[in-house]
């Protein structure tokens, strides 16, 4: 059994990050999301509070600490609102990491300690408009031209790809086919402005819409060969590996949001009257509250158990897949449950409940969808 009792400076962690979101991130988040504008002050904040160095060394401006510390401090953040947290989950866990756990020492120096302090942003670009969960479909190229890379192709959906701090993305891309047909990929680094690498204006979103999320276009973009993450055509396995962590990412950021859920409908059944009481009074009221507790206590422990396996050394690609399985399933539900204890007022976007309702679907489909995690969790069983 995995010891699930936080260390203390964990807990200090969790509190300082909780603190933040209450007092900082609450009572300005709405404006920003109705606006569907990037909060550069409130990200900037976040900079300077380490919280995008968290999991890195500190001779690379880093905080020292792990993957843990990240998957507390992006609950916290998401129990208040999804799109600082989405942020800060997909500049460390898509951005930052790959070029921390594959890139040369040269590259480390160059990007990681901008990327840690927060005053840069760093994306991953893997989803292409033709498909996301079938990515050895890729159809992006990278050609060797002399000592360059020429890259061709189309990225979609990418998050944090086009903020005015974002300085780097990395792209996956087929550098070769093999005489049988297999394509070998491999992941290349771009920064933000190379001739050639077009960003889109944002998507307009059902929800996240104070995050950053676009299309990208390559055309004969060329980058220098030593722009190459790790080895050629180790892209697939990195990219594998670097979705395993940010799954328990996700499933921090899941729980967090069901426990928002939890706060504001408790909160307001306290509230509110109905019949003469509190609404939290009737039972049936009572009953969802409850159950909404229970799901989000157990996608806690899901994540903390998968992030204790991966901080441990152990194998944890079945333990991640199950924790980012049950606490988006868990975020959707405790949202919709959310609304319907605000009544009318659910439905109202001034309530934190209406943003947590439509953040909560895309949990469900990034990072791998449901149906991607049940077949890894499957296959892990030797189905
Ligand atoms: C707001 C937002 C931010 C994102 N950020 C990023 C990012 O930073 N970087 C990045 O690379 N991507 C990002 N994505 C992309 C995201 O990871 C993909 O949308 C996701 O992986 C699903 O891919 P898809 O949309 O192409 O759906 P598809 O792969 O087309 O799937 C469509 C449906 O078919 C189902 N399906 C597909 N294959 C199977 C199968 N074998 N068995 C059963 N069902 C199957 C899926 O589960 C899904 O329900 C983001 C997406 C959004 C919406």
């Amino acid at each position: 059994m995995s010891d699930f009792a936080l260390s203390e400076e964990l807990s200090e962690l969790r509190a300082t990050v909780r603190a933040f979101a209450r007092e900082v991130v609450a009572p300005q988040i709405g404006e920003f999301y109705a606006r569907e504008e990037f909060p550069y002050d409130i990200v900037r904040r976040m900079g300077e509070m380490g919280l995008f160095g968290l999991p890195f060394p500190e001779d690379v401006g880093g905080m020292g600490g792990d993957y843990f510390a990240l998957c507390i401090a992006i609950e916290e953040l998401a129990s208040v609102d999804s799109s600082v947290a989405i942020t800060l989950e997909a500049a460390v866990s898509l951005g930052a990491m790959p070029i921390h756990r594959f890139g040369t020492e040269r590259q480390r120096r160059q990007w990681l300690p901008r990327l840690c302090s927060g005053e840069a942003l760093g994306a991953f670009g893997l989803t292409e408009p033709g498909g996301g969960s079938d990515a050895a479909a890729t159809r992006t190229t990278a050609r060797r031209d002399g000592d360059e890379w020429v890259i061709n192709g189309t990225k979609a959906f990418i998050t944090n790809s086009g903020t005015d701090i974002t300085e780097v993305v990395t792209v996956t891309a087929v550098t070769d086919v093999s005489a049988q047909g297999r394509k070998e990929i491999s992941a290349i680094i771009v920064p933000s402005g190379t001739p050639g690498f077009t960003v889109s204006k944002k998507y307009s979103k059902v929800g996240w819409n104070a995050s950053d999320t676009r299309e990208l276009t390559f055309v004969d973009c060329r980058v220098p060969a030593e722009n190459l993450l790790g080895e050629q055509g180790r892209g697939y396995a990195q990219f594998l590996q670097i979705l395993d962590e940010g799954r328990i990412a996700i499933a921090a950021l899941a729980t967090g949001l069901s426990q928002g859920c939890v706060n504001e409908s408790l909160r307001y059944s306290k509230e509110r009257r109905a019949f003469g009481q509190p609404i939290g009074d009737h039972q049936a009221v009572a009953f969802k509250l409850a159950d909404m507790e229970t799901r989000t206590h157990l996608a806690r422990l899901a994540y903390y158990d998968a992030a204790t396996r991966m901080r441990a050394g152990q194998p944890f690609k079945k333990e991640a897949a199950i924790a980012k399985l049950f606490s988006s399933e868990t975020a959707v539900t405790n949202a919709r449950e959310a609304t319907q204890i605000h009544g009318g007022y659910g439905f109202m976007n001034e309530f934190p409940v209406a943003r947590m309702w439509r953040d909560s679907k895309i949990l469900e489909i990034g990072e791998g969808t449901s149906e991607v995690q049940r077949i890894l969790i499957a296959r892990e069983m030797g189905v």
